[in-house]
């Protein structure tokens, strides 16, 4: 089959391709990725995509204008907790993916998010399902499969060929949550200090 991949970054793309190639599938990426924050980032694992598609001679679909972060923070106002603002981030690039294979002629679309052991792996395959079911005018049928048995393969490579590896989800809200244990022992300090 003819798949379009959406890639979430460089690192869960690796083991990704090779499992889908591994089945007999063609594989096209689709980088877009709204979500991430800051812009610096988005290059660096932009970046890191581009190696990783010129080491598995993997083409890739670069959707850079559709990266509007105000447009994102505005979507997730009042949905910030985890358990909701993941699903609408899920669902926002997935219905993106299946509009681009169901116009581009693709057999199926997945995710590169269905690889990593600290994403809400359930409700990935559940969005992505309920998108294909409910625009069933063109039918793209969502290729779950679970990626995570790659989880090793992954870092080993993307280690080895020395790609950014980021070290939180994307938003700004993992970020906070990623370095807030770091960020209370700085306030805690700060806090000593201001009552001297
Ligand atoms: S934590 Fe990750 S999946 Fe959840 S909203 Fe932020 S970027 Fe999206």
């Amino acid at each position: 089959m003819r798949v379009l991949l959406h890639a979430c970054c460089g690192p869960c793309s690796i083991a990704t391709v090779r499992m889908l190639r591994d089945e007999g599938h063609e594989v096209t990426a689709l980088f877009l990725n709204p979500n991430i924050h800051p812009v610096q980032e988005y290059l660096r694992r932009r970046e890191a995509m581009q190696e990783v598609s010129r080491r598995l001679d993997l083409p890739v679909i670069w959707r850079d204008a559709e990266y509007d972060p105000v447009a994102w923070m505005r979507q997730m106002a009042w949905r910030e907790q985890p358990g909701v603002r993941c699903r609408v981030c899920y669902a926002t690039r997935l219905e993106r993916t299946h509009s681009i294979a169901a116009r581009g002629g693709y057999d199926a679309f997945t995710t590169s998010l269905l690889y990593s052991r600290r994403q809400r792996h359930e409700v990935i395959a559940e969005v992505g399902h309920g998108i294909a079911a409910a625009i069933s005018d063109v039918p793209t049928p969502f290729l779950y499969r679970d990626f995570r048995t790659g989880w090793q393969e992954g870092i080993d490579t993307s280690r080895e060929w020395g790609i950014h590896r980021q070290n939180y989800c994307g938003c700004l809200y993992s970020e906070a949550e990623r370095f807030a244990r770091d960020f209370a022992k700085v306030a805690g300090v700060k806090e000593e200090r201001e009552n001297i």
